[in-house]
């Protein structure tokens, strides 16, 4: 199946703190949007690997997924290197996709800018085509190279790039974060409590959408960032 955007994230969550809106707004644009969550974050303080991709399943029917997969490394301990890149290389394939959405280049959780690493390089070696891959069904990859890869921002401030106006979807987003029950604040959950599950947490989110849409004057933004230079037809494309 052909996306128009995939986003690899590292953690189950990140997707969604970090680019739920733009996915949303792209969905009601008519785009095709796929997720592809690298590890089951099994090193969280809360939830099981069980639960949390059950909890993924629910937050990609929120936001209307066409596809989303796990590829099942190792939380915290996969590297930036052949074994994960060859590994990376058939999903990007699989999908096609136009644009690709990553972590953070750097963030608090240093998983997350290593992980940003290494999609950046799997979606240049993804375009090699001496560099031989099978799909699931063991046909053989054509190569495939996205255009553009963009950096959403997560936990550290970074400043932006570019910022995604995503104010008729902010209550999706919140409901899309929400569906990861065991992660994030819930008064019933008895489980010892993370940097992400207190009630300032959840204000924290949305006082950044509200700073990054301000930026742009509007409600609501998503903030990224993007190694390709920007490039217009119209000066007057930049609002
Ligand atoms: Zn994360």
């Amino acid at each position: 199946m052909k996306l128009d955007i995939l986003v690899i994230a590292v953690h189950p969550d990140d997707a969604e703190l970090g680019c739920s809106g733009t996915i949303l707004s792209h969905i009601a644009q008519g785009k095709k949007v796929g997720i592809v969550d690298l590890t089951r974050g099994e090193l969280g303080t809360r939830g099981t690997p069980e639960i949390r991709v059950e909890e993924a399943e629910a937050a990609g029917q929120i936001l209307g997924l066409s596809a989303r997969e796990n590829l099942g490394f190792r939380d915290g301990f996969f590297r930036n290197d052949e074994e994960h890149q060859t590994a990376l290389i058939p999903a990007i394939r699989r999908y096609r996709p136009e644009l690709v959405i990553t972590n953070a280049v750097t963030d608090r959780h240093p998983d997350h800018g290593r992980a940003s690493a290494l999609v950046v390089d799997a979606c240049f070696y993804a375009g090699l085509r001496r560099i031989e891959t099978t799909d699931t069904d063991g046909s053989r990859q054509e190569a495939w190279r996205p255009k553009v890869i963009y950096h959403f921002i997560q936990d550290r401030y970074i400043r932006p790039d570019l910022i995604v106006d995503i104010t008729g979807f902010w209550p999706r987003k919140k409901e899309s974060i929400l569906a990861y029950r065991s992660q994030f604040f819930d008064p019933e959950n008895s489980e010892p409590a993370s940097y992400i599950s207190s009630p300032e947490f959840l204000e924290f989110i949305e006082a950044r959408a509200e700073e990054y849409g301000h930026m742009i004057g509007v409600k609501y933004g998503e903030g990224f960032t993007v190694e390709r230079t920007v490039g217009v037809r119209s000066l007057f494309d930049l609002l």
